[in-house]
């Protein structure tokens, strides 16, 4: 036997029955979201290396570490999407639509080359919600609702906190980040490696850091929001009066500035304790100055992103979810009895669409094949045997129950099973 090969690093493949109960949470997301208006959007999964340095920014992880960028074929730096907003902006500017209000999202694979773990992988699932055209604080409050909709939808609302932070306008964060940079700058020896290195690339991430060291003398650290402007701080407040007003707990989190280059105003991020160090489930911000920054004209916009499988995991971990069970297993105790049995189930399939319908095609004692529907589960057995085909019928056994009884094909599609 040859070698087998092996899937790259980080990258899993989603296999049933797992993969069905993801894409049942993946459908009430899209659900939800289209109950806000926000329609599906499909971009590509490459785009020029140039579209992500631009946006995210050149001292962020994502772009200074973590992207998978190759040469295509004419020599051009191309880049696997690590996120979808960067995509969503340049579609927006590229098809025109920056004239009316937009929502979308965009669901699917990102790519980023970081460490794999648990809760954290080098391709994963976002769904990527962003709405264009609107300034108002009323939108990120909406933004952050959806959030808070399927998490109480999901039943994990209790296991999960909001955080957010005005981050406020360019200028009043390079306010900040000069009194930051010289207030930590008489603390620099005590400061962990990588927020050394940062004090020069990108000061405002050491307010990330989690160095208890560092963490200390961030205590004493001027506060973003004493930065704030009167707009910036009227903004912020109506968010949190109507996140008041929905009954939407959250945290203030002063110290929460998200990794990204482009954000404005409004960030926030919901967290849970559930899931170990990976613990950031979906975060966003409002992003007004990206579509200028990418050539577009200046129109304000917002947008979060769910990480599908930090979510699954915490539901999953909660509910633990039924499997898909065969609501029918087939068997049939020869060819021709089993042909019968085939059409009955195209029959029945195409008049209750919500049943799964499993043929046993292996033809073996009854016996074996009883064993085999017990060991799917299924709730009925329907079975095939050549007196009961010449009639018309076939019999049915409930598996819980162990009831049975002859019925005809009308007999079944009529079936209640639901109770
Ligand atoms: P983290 O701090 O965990 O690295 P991030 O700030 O890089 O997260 P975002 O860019 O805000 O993450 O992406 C939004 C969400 O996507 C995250 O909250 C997380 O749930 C999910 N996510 C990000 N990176 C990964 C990954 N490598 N594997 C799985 N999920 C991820
Ligand atoms: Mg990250």
């Amino acid at each position: 036997m040859s070698e087998a090969i092996q899937s790259l690093r980080g990258m899993n493949d989603i296999l049933p029955p797992h993969s069905s109960r993801r894409a049942r949470l993946l459908q009430i997301i899209r659900q939800l979201l289209q109950q806000f208006g926000y329609l599906p959007a499909e971009l590509p999964l490459l785009e020029k290396t140039q579209l992500f340095k631009r946006t995210i920014g050149g001292e962020t992880d994502i772009v200074s570490k973590e992207m998978y960028s190759f040469d295509d074929r004419n020599q051009e730096s191309i880049t696997l999407r690590p996120e979808a907003t960067a995509g969503a902006v340049r579609a927006m500017i590229e098809n025109g639509r920056l004239q009316q209000i937009t929502r979308l999202f965009v669901e699917g694979p990102m790519f980023r080359y970081e460490k794999p773990q648990e809760g954290r992988s080098r391709q994963f699932t976002q769904v990527s919600v962003e709405c264009f055209g609107l300034a108002n604080p009323s939108l990120d409050a909406e933004l952050i609702a959806i959030g808070h909709e399927l998490f109480t939808q999901l039943d994990i609302r209790e296991v999960v906190s909001l955080e957010i932070n005005s981050i406020g306008l360019a200028a009043e964060r390079k306010a900040y980040q000069a009194a930051l940079v010289q207030f930590l700058s008489a603390h620099i020896e005590d400061l962990d490696e990588d927020s050394k290195r940062r004090l020069q690339t990108n000061p405002l991430r050491i307010l990330d850091s989690k160095d208890a060291k560092t963490q200390e003398i961030l205590n004493q650290a001027p506060l973003l929001h004493d930065y704030l402007g009167e707009e910036s701080k009227a903004h912020f407040a109506q968010v949190c009066g109507i996140l008041e007003k929905l009954g939407i707990a959250y945290h203030i989190n002063p110290r929460l500035v998200r990794g990204l280059d482009y954000y404005c105003h409004t960030v926030f991020e919901w967290t849970t304790r559930e899931l170990g160090a990976q613990g950031t489930i979906c975060a966003g911000g409002r992003y007004d100055g990206l579509v200028e920054q990418l050539g577009g004209k200046a129109t304000p916009a917002a947008g979060f992103a769910f990480g599908i499988e930090r979510i699954f995991m915490l539901w999953e971990n909660m509910h633990p979810i039924d499997m898909s069970y065969p609501d029918i297993y087939i068997l049939a105790t020869g060819i021709e009895e089993q042909a019968e049995a085939m059409r009955w189930a195209m029959e029945i399939r195409r008049a209750r669409p919500d049943w799964q319908i499993i043929v046993h095609h292996q033809l073996q004692a009854l016996k074996k094949q009883f064993a085999k529907a017990d060991a799917a589960q299924a709730r009925f057995v329907l079975v095939f045997g050549s007196e009961e085909v010449q009639q018309g019928l076939a019999t049915l056994k409930n598996l819980a129950t162990g009831e049975q009884q002859q019925l005809d094909l009308a007999a079944v599609i009529a079936m209640n099973i639901e109770e």
